[in-house]
């Protein structure tokens, strides 16, 4: 079935501080099924089969989707919570439709992006972000989970750099 509507649940300070804020939002319909055709289709997502996550983004924003919850990270405006749901609607009804035609994949994936993240880094493993490693933290930077200014190491060139490759994640299928 299509998904018709949405509704917002949660209203929350964002994971990685500041004055941003976090959306919990549920569907109409439930979207598990969906995930590992959307992880065949997107090419900037990690998807986790055994969490039943997928994450992407979506004008900007962190957005990790699940069998009935979709979180939205990194808001400073509420209002761009309803674009994006649209978004996701939208994109959600097009796999939908077009399930048949799709090879789910079952496997992680995860955009190569990260990688690009984590040579910038200082790669001491010391720590100081919260973090065990600074894989973690690349990781962790490219899902919306942590920021760059966390790791106290970084130095500003690299720091911008990596504020650049995060500008730049933007799958094809979504705005
Ligand atoms: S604080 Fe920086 S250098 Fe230390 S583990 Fe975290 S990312 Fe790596």
């Amino acid at each position: 079935m299509a998904i018709k509507s949405y509704r917002i649940l949660n209203l929350l300070p964002c994971v990685t501080g500041g004055k941003k804020l976090r959306v919990v939002a549920a569907f109409d319909q439930e979207i598990g099924d969906l995930l590992p055709y959307c992880n065949a289709v997107l090419e900037r997502a990690a998807y986790d089969h055994g969490r039943g996550t997928l994450t992407t983004r979506c004008y900007g924003r962190p957005v990790i989707l699940s069998s009935r919850h979709v979180v939205i990270g990194q808001l400073t405006d509420p209002g761009l919570a309803e674009e994006i749901l649209e978004a996701l609607k939208d994109f959600l009804n097009r796999v939908r439709e077009q399930k048949d035609k799709i090879t789910p994949v079952y496997e992680a994936k995860i955009d190569p992006t990260w990688q690009q993240i984590f040579i910038l880094l200082p790669r001491t493993n010391c720590a100081a972000c919260g973090e065990q490693t600074c894989v973690a933290f690349a990781l962790k930077l490219w899902s919306g989970e942590q920021l760059p200014e966390n790791c106290p190491r970084l130095e500003q060139p690299e720091m911008d750099k990596i504020r650049a490759l995060l500008d730049e994640i933007h799958d094809p299928l979504l705005p």
